[in-house]
């Protein structure tokens, strides 16, 4: 007899749309895990976000982060609102929150374009992208996440910290995505994007970049001021296989990667330490759009993806893998069929979007 593995899985649904794109990810998972047989997750839905903040009076709260830390893997929506903030005005944000108490050290952050999607640059080569951004997501700039000073109403300062560790251990994280790659077909290529030619921390960034760049010599590296890497991103995107950055950069160029590939409706993300990691599209909770059902959950279908693929790796269960393939698949079938979502012109929501990748599910192939 034939036993069916599990998976422990927290979910954290948040607020706005996030709310409604949770519903059919795990929808879109499980169809997926059918298909592939053996596997199944289960999920532990828990409060966190503005709606948490209101009602308990914490955005997240200690059951909530127990929980996570027990999970094999976290599946968080979009969290935060702009009208309810913290008393010093600053925005709810458990996710970040989230990626200082769990030590999720690398942003991984594809930027990888879906058949069918209208991409904003003409592209003389015809080639699709599909690169990687890997942020360092715990110092950089962010270090002054909710500790910043503002003296007298007369000046303002934040720190930004780059140290050895964090460093070391995101580069790390970067070169093992290329080999992962590289294994797969791909180039195997690493750029660091800075600005060492002004600072003094991102000088050291570079310098700890070069020397685990030496220490992994099948892999090829390059290194670019982050002014110029804007130039690359709009001019020659394709050029990219896998960059690695700090934290604010990259926070930054996230959100230019993904407007390349269609919008943040698209844009999935991983949030990956030693022991745990975080599962969650790019946006935010579009409040602008939330609750009419016009929300694109592409974004999610594909972070449930990646989620799949790191249990897969980290458990040595290709089943997992199997499933994430199905779902990319599935969208890429769904969007070169003609799916449109209202921010590309069309009108399919959550639902029409849902049931196009789900019916796919069934007959797709994986890639
Ligand atoms: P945050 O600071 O939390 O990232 P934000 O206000 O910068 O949030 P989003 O909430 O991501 O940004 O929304 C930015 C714009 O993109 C809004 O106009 C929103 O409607 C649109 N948008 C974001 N996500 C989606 C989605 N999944 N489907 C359709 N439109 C989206």
């Amino acid at each position: 007899m034939t036993t069916t593995r599990e998976f422990r899985i927290a979910v954290f649904p948040g607020d706005g749309i996030g709310l409604e794109i949770t519903g059919p990810c795990i929808a879109v998972i499980d169809r997926a895990l059918e298909r592939v047989g053996g596997l199944k997750l289960g999920y532990e839905h828990l409060p966190a976000g503005a709606g948490a903040y209101v009602e308990l009076g914490t955005a997240l709260p200690d059951s909530s982060v127990a929980a996570a830390r027990a999970a094999d893997a976290i599946l968080l929506a979009a969290a935060g609102l702009p009208e309810i903030r913290y008393p010093d005005g600053t925005e709810i944000a458990p996710q970040i929150e989230l990626r200082a108490i769990l030590d999720l050290y690398a942003g991984i952050r594809p930027v990888r374009s879906i058949p069918g999607v209208p991409a904003p640059l003409a592209d003389p080569l015809g080639s699709r992208l599909d690169f990687v951004i890997v942020r360092e997501s715990t110092e950089g700039l962010f270090v002054s996440h909710r500790n910043g000073v503002v003296r007298d109403d007369r000046e303002a300062e934040d720190r930004l910290l780059i140290t050895r560790k964090g460093t070391e251990r995101v580069v790390d994280a970067a070169m093992h995505i290329a080999r992962t790659r590289k294994a797969r077909g791909g180039r195997g290529h690493v750029t660091c994007v800075d600005k060492a030619n002004v600072f003094a921390s991102f000088a050291f960034f570079r310098k700890v970049f070069d020397e685990r760049a030496a220490e992994n010599a099948d892999l090829t590296v390059d290194r670019i001021y982050v002014d110029a890497s804007t130039l690359e991103f709009v001019g020659r995107p394709w050029r990219f296989d896998v960059i690695v950055t700090e934290n604010m950069f990259g926070d930054i160029l996230s959100d230019l990667g993904a407007s390349l590939i269609g919008g943040m409706g698209f844009a999935p993300s991983a949030d990956i330490g030693d022991d745990h990691a975080v599962f969650q599209p790019c946006h935010g909770t579009a409040p602008d759009i939330a609750g009419q059902g016009k929300a694109n959950p592409t974004a999610m279908f594909l972070s449930g993806a990646m989620m799949l693929e790191w249990l897969a790796e980290r458990h040595d269960e290709p089943r997992a893998e199997e499933a994430a393939a199905l779902i990319r698949a599935a969208v890429d079938e769904a969007f070169a069929g003609g799916l449109r979502t209202w921010e590309i012109g069309g009108q399919s929501g959550v639902r029409e979007v849902t049931e196009a990748v789900t019916s796919r599910l069934r007959t797709v192939a994986a890639a």
